[in-house]
């Protein structure tokens, strides 16, 4: 009998999270998987009491599905959601619904929304972020694809949504084809940066300063209740306070090679690929490929010299303020430059992308979750077409009021030979975006001198002439 209201494929931790997440919010939901022993295991362990069913097949996860029929898919991305959707379509209707919940690529994304368009199957792949607890809890979601699937699916993806402010959903129509993948890849690429960034402060707190772990964790607790209140910043005081067994604190001693599994890759791929200076992220991601070079680190270590150790000799209270403002600046620089890359995506891909509706998106439940968030998605309101968001009121002074101490941390941290490839990367970008004039003539001049590019005069735009630079016929 036809009696849930969506089915869900894949019952690993997200999956399974989400099918709690929908029962509490009186969603009635069929589960399946592949290995179908999980099913059962499920059901009678941590869906027992609750009014989840299960399908031991396909086709009875189908029968017993209301129509139009949703499927969501939490499995592994790559070839088990192609797997998935072949055995599904002979089963669906036109109208139907496929929901990939996971971590696709955008560009498989909008193959499969079309492929499934042709047989009138609308496909929608959305951007979870969260983890377990958001998908639990209530995570953010960013839903892309056929948009005509948005009205028989909102009621559910906003309701199990985590909520801000007077309850507005993290969770909104994002665009068309792999836009809410797209989304949710830049979000990630972000959460690199914002990490990145947190660590840099981080080494100028311990090694210029010289502050203790329990300092450190005061320190961002006080930071968490300024413009940098965020999920990223509550964490890191909780971690620098956080004490092994024996009595010492952990941080130490973890193994300084961070790992990744790709998603910052991607977003510096796409910026490369689509031409947009998404500088941070980029140099978030080699942050941590340089980081993973721990035993070549070692041995350079060894050998290779910086500058004299000496003690910090200023107010230490201002750097550390000097330290805030830098990391609050540059945090704008990151957004400012994910957002570019959004737009400059809706302008390759023709996909109208709401760029408000994303930062409410990421306010709350993922893990850049932040106040801040909040500020941007009021200065898209003000503006909806706002180019860069450097370029609103509020981002502007708040820039100009922490740059004397951004580039006072920067050039300290530099003289001490402290690396700081995201806070100085970041200022490097807002130095070339607020300059009319840049050394790209030479660049120009360059090209036209070894291999005739050619090049425009600055009174005649448009006009591409070349010279004869060494006088030789
Ligand atoms: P996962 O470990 O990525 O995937 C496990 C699920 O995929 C199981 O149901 C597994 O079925 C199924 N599966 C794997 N290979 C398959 C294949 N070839 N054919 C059919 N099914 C296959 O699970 P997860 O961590 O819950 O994540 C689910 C999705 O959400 C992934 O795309 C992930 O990237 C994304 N995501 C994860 C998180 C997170 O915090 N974990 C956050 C956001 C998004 P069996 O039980 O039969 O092996």
């Amino acid at each position: 009998m036809a009696q849930a209201d969506i089915a869900l494929i894949g019952l690993a931790v997200m999956g399974q999270n989400l099918i709690l997440n929908m029962n509490d919010h009186g969603f009635v939901v069929c589960a399946f998987n592949r290995t179908v022993s999980k099913v059962d295991d499920f059901l009678a362990k941590e869906a027992k009491g609750t009014k989840v069913i299960g399908a031991h097949s396909l086709e009875e996860m189908v029968s017993k599905l209301k129509k139009p029929r949703r499927v969501l898919m939490l499995v592994k991305a790559g070839l088990a959601v192609d797997d998935f959707i072949e055995k599904l379509v002979p089963l669906l209707d036109p109208g139907d619904i496929i929901i990939d919940g996971g971590n696709s690529e955008y560009r498989d994304t909008t193959r499969r929304c079309q492929q499934l368009k042709a047989k009138g199957i609308l496909f929608v792949g959305s951007g979870v972020s969260g983890g377990e607890d958001g998908a639990r809890h209530g995570p953010s979601l960013m839903p892309g694809g056929n948009k005509d699937a948005w009205p028989h699916i909102k009621t559910i993806f906003q309701g199990i949504a985590a909520k801000v402010g007077t309850g507005e959903p993290c969770c909104d129509w994002v665009g068309e084809e792999g836009a809410g993948h797209f989304v949710k890849m830049v979000h990630n690429g972000i959460e690199y940066g914002d990490m990145q960034l947190i660590c840099e402060a981080y080494h100028l707190m311990k090694d210029v300063l010289g502050m203790e772990h329990s300092e450190m964790a005061e320190a961002f607790e006080k930071w968490n209740k300024t413009e940098l209140d965020s999920f990223l910043i509550e964490i890191t005081a909780d971690i620098l306070k956080f004490r092994d067994s024996d009595g010492t604190h952990l941080l130490p001693k973890i193994r300084d090679s961070a790992g990744q599994k790709g998603t910052g890759k991607w977003t510096a791929i796409s910026a490369l690929e689509y031409g947009v200076p998404v500088t941070l992220i980029g140099e978030a991601v080699f942050a941590r490929c340089l980081s993973s070079l721990k035993d070549e680190r070692v041995q350079a270590s060894k050998k290779l010299k910086g500058p004299q150790k000496t003690q910090f000799s200023g107010d230490k209270e201002s750097f550390l303020e000097d330290i805030r403002k830098a990391l609050y600046a540059s945090k704008i620089i990151s957004y400012a430059q994910g957002f570019m890359l959004l737009r400059q995506a809706a302008t390759e891909f023709g996909w109208t992308l709401n760029y408000g509706g994303i930062a409410l998106m990421w306010r709350g439940g993922c893990i850049i979750r932040s106040v801040f968030l909040g500020k941007i998605k009021e200065a898209f309101d003000r503006h909806p077409g706002l180019q860069n968001l450097l370029l609103d009121d509020f981002f502007q002074s708040a820039v100009e009021r922490c740059q004397d101490s951004w580039r006072r941390a920067i050039s300290t941290g530099v003289q001490a030979g402290i690396p700081l490839p995201c806070f100085t990367t970041a200022l490097s970008f807002y130095d070339g975006y607020r300059h009319d004039t840049l050394p790209a003539n030479l660049i120009q001049a360059q090209r036209d001198y070894f291999g005739a590019h050619t090049y425009e005069l600055r009174a005649s735009p448009g006009k591409f002439i070349h010279t004869n630079w060494t006088g030789h016929g």
